[in-house]
């Protein structure tokens, strides 16, 4: 295997024996992007400055400006474009923020950067994070690894097709409705959505402030834990991040899963589900059941409602962060005959399709005479959700699902078709709305060869409690099969 195809675990064991140095991993990056970047577009952003960057990493090490104890230490990691890093182009996807430089790191930079990691460039995503598919990008689609004309799913397609065709060893994400575990389940990788409130928001771009959170993609739930411990914690810049302590993630992969109780919701296994999926699914967590779990069929009765209530407050709280491109401060302009021309054209130019959309619902939904009925009482479902999860949670430690309904669907095939294509977030979008964790890992391949994903889904702030059944599971489906 060729050093960009391990693991992160598997490579920092190889850095700290000194049997290789961060610059061979650097240049076997590279290599792979040289040779498949082509064909998949993953990035934006490539950076020329990779190998600088391994080699300074020793001195850093050595003069303490890299935490000592890190294990992510001279690991090329990709960064999903909409997470602002200080003097690299940052552009959400979007035209209106093509030529944005920001002044300063996001918090999980400046993290990253205290881990010593290597950062490789910033990938492709849906315009502002809106779509399932990295279709609305400004700067074209991205393919999926798995298979040419095949969308990597949406927003974060770009970082989990880096990690997915070994472009890169771990990436981050941001999942609004599902973004990290969409994506990650159509390209076969590991991608965790944090509790919200869990990794700080600060340098995200926002798209929908109550619901973004920032999450790993990794190639398998090892990794996903130790980017988790690195991207954790408390941030008083961010005023909705949680002041608690964080835990060693990577003390959660025992193995050992007897007794942990697992619910099964029945309003997920709905008509419409793609058989193969389905049975993947099934065999899972029968698997599950022969590895000492107690499976249980629960119901989260007002999921039903998730995707409107989703499409209600995402574009609400959308087209309110969006109202900040205007062409004065930053971005993209066009000049006008007054200012409000200029608003105007700068706007009408720098926004896609997409964008204009979530625009129009979302400023509808939040005007005089129609708060009420839209985002007042879409946010009265969201309760609902949420004590639908809480009552859930008392009698279970975790929920599966399946991550998406279908596998990686053909470029083109839902473009035209809003409702079809907010359609595919219907199994991730309510743990966004109850603010909870959820994670999807691979269980299996269709017979035409495309990755199925399985969903976890925890109580808030128990990331381990997911971390642990993924990694009992990963366990028994790594050798190449995906149940016992
Ligand atoms: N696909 C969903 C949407 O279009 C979720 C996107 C996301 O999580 N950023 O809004």
């Amino acid at each position: 295997m060729e050093l960009n195809e391990l693991a992160c675990h598997e490579l920092h064991e190889k850095l700290a024996k000194k049997e290789i140095t961060s610059m061979d991993i650097v240049k076997a990056v590279e290599k792979q992007i040289a040779a498949t970047e082509k064909n998949i577009h993953a990035y934006i952003t490539i950076f020329d400055d990779m190998e600088e960057q391994a080699r300074k990493i020793v001195d850093k090490l050595t003069s303490g400006q890299v935490d000592k104890e890190s294990l992510l230490w001279g690991i090329p990691v990709a960064i999903k474009d909409n997470i602002c890093m200080d003097g690299r182009r940052t552009t959400a996807g979007s035209k209106i923020l093509h030529n944005f430089i920001p002044p300063y790191d996001a918090t999980v930079i400046e993290k990253l950067k205290n881990a010593g990691v290597i950062f490789i460039g910033k990938t492709n995503m849906d315009e502002f994070a809106f779509g399932s598919s990295t279709e609305t990008s400004n700067f074209g689609p991205t393919i999926n690894p798995s298979r040419e004309g095949r969308v990597p799913g949406g927003s974060s397609g770009g970082s989990a097709a880096a990690v997915a065709a070994d472009e890169a060893i771990l990436s981050l994400g941001s999942d609004t409705g599902g973004s990290i575990r969409q994506p990650a389940s159509l390209c076969g990788v590991v991608g965790m959505k944090p509790t919200y409130g869990r990794v700080s928001r600060y340098g995200l771009i926002a798209f929908g402030s109550s619901l973004d959170q920032i999450g790993p993609f990794s190639r398998d739930v090892t990794d996903c834990a130790i980017l988790l411990n690195a991207l954790s914690g408390y941030d008083s810049r961010d005023s909705t991040s949680v002041n608690r302590p964080v835990p060693d993630y990577t003390k959660a992969l025992t193995k050992n899963i007897r007794g942990v109780k697992i619910g099964i919701p029945k309003e997920y296994f709905i008509e419409g589900i793609n058989a193969e999926v389905k049975k993947a699914v099934e065999r899972a967590i029968e698997t599950l059941k022969k590895l000492g779990a107690e499976v249980v069929e629960i119901s989260l009765p007002h999921t039903e409602y998730a995707v409107a209530t989703y499409y209600i407050v995402a574009t609400a709280e959308a087209s309110s962060n969006l109202a900040r491109y205007d062409g004065v401060k930053y971005g993209h302009r066009k000049e006008g005959t007054s200012i409000v021309d200029m608003y105007g054209k700068t706007r009408a130019d720098g926004f896609g399709k997409e964008a204009k959309r979530r625009i129009m619902l979302g400023t509808y939904a939040l005007s005089a005479g129609y708060y009420d009925a839209y985002y007042l009482k879409a946010n009265k479902v969201r309760t609902l959700i949420r004590q639908d999860f809480e009552k859930v949670f008392a009698k279970v430690d975790v929920i599966i699902t399946p991550t998406s309904p279908t596998p990686a669907f053909k470029i083109g095939e839902k473009l035209d078709d809003p409702l079809k294509m907010y359609l595919s977030d219907i199994f991730t979008i309510s743990a966004n709305l109850a603010g909870i964790p959820g994670i999807s890992i691979p269980c299996g391949l269709t017979k035409n060869d495309l990755p199925i994903g399985l969903q976890i889904l925890g109580k808030h702030f128990d990331e381990e409690g997911i971390l642990r059944v993924a990694y009992a599971y990963e366990q028994i489906s790594k050798r190449g099969f995906y149940g016992l």
